[in-house]
């Protein structure tokens, strides 16, 4: 499966460095995005190889009591991947085939994939075209006698409209599978995503706010519910002595690992700077660039968005040369640009073989064109925001038609 990472930048960014860089080979390539990992966390990690534990252990243990903590007292079950995370979420609330769940036609493809892995159909519903976000004036009427969840997404860290997600939700008695794999210290209204709400799931890949390597977590749940995400998360097993397990039912296996989890307390610790960070120059992009900018900025929502990722529109209409020209042209300047996502999900083959066409859904379609992704992230310094609006400036006006 292509990673939410994968760009034609990755062998760029591995070098580190481009010798065509303008600035000259002392900048160093700036890359769209990159973990923050401090030594204390590699010390930690050291000691956990050390350990002999290196399995879902006591790690694993103290990462799902700290991100309890963090998230309200609520319960929380980590996972290897969100895509595990939203899978079992779906599975627990009784989702499967005949079902619907309406979700957005924008976002990373295993928003819609878990849905149909359950066996259950994703409805799509279009997005706004500056949040990202699902278009809750469209919701209502792609509800159907067969919905049985909504699964929206608070895409790049900026939350949904959550009293209007949960009125539907309610009004429709709905269950609700929030992906907030990018939204991870995100608020809305002041009160922090996950805190609240039904099933919520939160992905940490190295691309998020927070990262366990690979891994996820499902924060919600009732009793019951938490026992069957235990059982679906390693092999339906349950212990009942030191010599006595039962299997009750033929699950797979997504337990996270200790040294994942070693990394993940490390970086929770870090979770409320990084994410200032973010707003920091997320906000010197907005004051750069104020009202005339040459690209179509993100909505910028208030102070509750986790800027996961800074992400305009390219006015390609007005312009001589394509995306990946941009990209490109950005990359001989020293600078990584990556685009999520380059589709709408409809439009892949493996929806398009559900019967979705291209021009269903606008917005989701014109972003898949035009998004590009703009390097953020927490060990940036706000210089860098400059050379990168500098860089993008010089990129279009040379550009424009
Ligand atoms: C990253 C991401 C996922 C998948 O997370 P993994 O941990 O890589 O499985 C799902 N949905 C969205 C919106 C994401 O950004």
């Amino acid at each position: 499966m292509t990673k939410p990472s994968g760009t034609i930048l990755d062998g760029a960014k591995r070098r580190g460095r481009r010798p065509e860089a303008q600035d000259g080979p002392s900048t160093p390539f700036l890359p769209f995005t990159r973990p923050t990992i401090d030594e204390e966390t590699i010390q930690g990690v050291a000691e956990v190889l050390r350990s002999g534990w290196l399995a879902s252990g006591p790690n694993v243990k103290k990462l799902e009591a700290a991100l309890s903590e963090y998230f309200g007292g609520r319960p929380v079950r980590t996972q290897m991947h969100a895509t595990a995370s939203l899978e079992h979420a779906l599975l627990v609330a009784g989702i499967g085939p005949g079902h619907e769940v309406i979700t957005p036609a924008m976002s990373f493809v295993a928003t819609a994939n878990v849905i149909v892995r359950v066996g259950a159909r994703p409805v799509f519903v279009d997005v706004g075209l500056d949040s990202r976000n699902i278009d809750f004036d469209r919701v209502e009427a792609a509800i159907t006698p067969r919905t049985r969840a909504i699964m929206p997404v608070h895409f790049a860290g900026l939350p949904v409209d959550m009293e209007r997600l949960y009125a539907i939700a309610g009004r429709h008695r709905l269950r609700v599978i929030e992906d907030a794999a990018q939204a991870i210290g995100s608020c809305w209204r002041g009160r922090r995503i996950g805190s609240f709400g039904d099933l919520v799931c939160f992905s940490f890949h190295p691309n998020k706010n927070l990262t366990t390597i690979e891994g996820g977590c499902i924060v919600g749940g009732s009793p019951q519910e938490l026992s069957q995400l235990e059982l679906h998360r390693f092999h339906g097993q349950s212990k009942l002595a030191a010599d006595e397990v039962d299997t009750l039912f033929a699950a797979g296996k997504a337990n996270l690992s200790d040294v994942a989890a070693r990394v993940g307390l490390g970086q929770l610790a870090s979770l409320e700077r990084f994410n200032a960070r973010r707003r920091e120059l997320a906000a010197r992009y907005f004051s750069l660039w104020g009202h005339d900018a040459p690209v179509r900025l993100p909505a910028r929502g208030d102070e509750g968005h986790n800027w996961h990722m800074f992400a305009p529109l390219l006015p390609l209409e007005r312009l001589r040369i394509s995306r990946l020209q941009f990209i490109e042209q950005m990359a001989e300047r020293g600078i990584g640009v990556g685009v999520h996502y380059a589709s709408a999900i409809h439009l892949f083959t493996a929806y398009r073989a559900l019967g979705y066409r291209e021009g269903q859904f606008p917005n989701a379609e014109r972003i898949g064109r035009e998004t590009v992704t703009l390097p953020l992230f927490p060990a940036m310094e706000l210089s860098d925001v400059d050379r990168v609006v500098e860089a993008t400036t010089d990129v279009l006006k040379g550009a424009a038609k």
